[in-house]
């Protein structure tokens, strides 16, 4: 028996309800309704709260309020509405961050937050209370769907939040694994060596999941088969959060650690977005958000089943109301539905960042992806990077494995085909650092679309 788990759930929820109005678990169990609603009582729903934020949005935040339209209109029609207000990039949020605030929220409510800003500067903003009660729902209702509650024990493959103390790092972690029944494992110290002591750690802790980064679950999953390692416990599952999970990284993770991955879609500025359900189907949280797709040049909504830019409406903000706001992943929307029950829109893909878009000379755009695949082509090359400068310059950075004589001219000549007169600079390096921001990148285009 897990007494945490059961302390947490019958005495520390009702107490936090108590005392200090916590709305997790009830904003959780309404959820848990609304996932029963028909499509067209989900939408119904999602307009009215979207109506509700634009009038607030018109009548309150200095960003909108010159914006032309009348509350009759949004109440009429609020997803044509919405259409009249402008898209909103990073950058905008960047340069004029007041004028999102709602004029009517004290200073003291506001929970301020930043990304880490893998682009360069990085971005603050604000949410209230309520929003991230709203988004820790999110997150609960689609753990329920693994049969995964919030006491459940779980191990997080994590970096160190912020740099603590001692005495500080001593007094997080004893809150973490009381009040929220986790231990982190310090994801950024992931050493062959570290590992067996991580597994004894797994073990003996045995959560009923894992959380983390794709990329680290995947790297840990490649050391464990490497060096022949097994947990010895059953996981109900693996959740992958906070970058794309590609399939062969998916493969990867289930191979090892014998259970379902779960893809968690969520942003920090933008909190959880959607859910995989076990169908495999990505689930968007229409209660809290709408979801637009956008053309990365034109920025106007295309079609279901093309690949765009991802813009958000995050209906639960009320404190810094940011709408139709560019997260800079794209990603496509699928018009079918699901077999699982659950009505809700789905993605049909979600394909990382914006910035792995390339373009031809004749303005086409194309996935990196096909970079990746050229390099698959080609045996000797161990590692890579294509940065496109412009439209008509890219440089190429290529780490050849030590065994191979294969001379990588077939790479090279396989991407100048794929972009007609695209000038390509080839460098030969021993080793290709990582990002600042910690990410690997294999492609990259550093100028923008529109
Ligand atoms: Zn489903």
């Amino acid at each position: 028996m897990d007494f945490v788990r059961l302390f947490i759930e019958k005495i520390l929820y009702p107490l936090m309800e108590k005392r200090r109005g916590n709305r997790v678990r009830e904003n959780t169990l309404s959820l848990k309704e609304s996932e029963k609603y028909t499509a067209a009582q989900l939408k119904e729903y999602q307009s009215e709260r979207l109506s509700e934020l634009l009038v607030e949005c018109v009548k309150n935040v200095p960003k909108y309020q010159g914006v032309a339209i009348s509350e009759k209109d949004i109440l009429y029609n609020p997803y044509e509405a919405l259409k009249k207000f402008p898209v909103t990039k990073k950058s905008d949020v960047v340069k004029d961050k007041e004028s999102f605030v709602n004029k009517t929220y004290a200073r003291s409510s506001l929970i301020e937050n930043n990304t880490g800003g893998s682009t360069g500067e990085p971005l603050r903003f604000y949410m209230d209370r309520k929003a991230v009660e709203q988004y820790e729902a999110a997150r609960f209702r689609g753990l329920s769907w693994y049969d995964i509650s919030f006491g459940s024990r779980s191990v997080m493959l994590w970096g160190n939040p912020v740099e603590m103390t001692k005495n500080e790092d001593k007094k997080y972690r004893l809150r973490e694994k009381y009040l929220k029944n986790r231990i982190m494992l310090p994801a950024y110290n992931l050493k062959p060596d570290k590992l067996r002591e991580y597994v004894e750690i797994i073990n003996r802790y045995k959560p009923e999941y894992i959380y983390g980064y794709s990329s680290m679950l995947d790297t840990m999953a490649k050391m464990f088969e490497a060096q022949n390692l097994k947990l010895k416990i059953s996981l109900k599952a693996v959740v992958s959060t906070s970058e794309t999970l590609t399939q062969e990284q998916r493969e990867n993770i289930g191979r090892v650690f014998s259970c379902s991955v779960v893809n968690e879609y969520g942003a920090r500025d933008a909190g959880i977005l959607a859910y995989e359900c076990p169908n495999g189907a990505m689930h968007i949280i229409e209660e809290n958000v709408y979801v637009e797709i956008l053309d990365p040049v034109t920025l106007k909504e295309i079609t279901d089943g093309s690949v765009g830019l991802i813009a958000v409406t995050d209906l639960t903000n009320y404190a810094m109301p940011r709408l139709r706001y560019i997260l800079g992943d794209i990603g496509s929307l699928s018009s079918d539905t699901c077999d699982c029950g659950r009505s809700s829109r789905l993605f049909s893909s979600i394909e990382g960042r914006e910035d792995a878009l390339l373009v031809k000379r004749d303005g086409t755009l194309v996935h990196g992806h096909i970079v990746n695949h050229f390099a698959k082509l080609c045996h000797g090359i161990k590692q890579f990077r294509f940065v496109q400068k412009s439209v008509e310059y890219a440089e190429l950075i290529v780490v050849k494995k030590e065994s191979e004589t294969d001379d990588c001219d077939k790479f090279v000549s396989d991407i100048k085909e794929a972009f007609p007169g695209l000038e390509v600079n080839v460098a030969i390096a021993e080793d290709i650092p990582a990002a600042k921001s910690g990410k690997m990148k294999y492609t990259i285009r550093e100028f923008p679309l529109n």
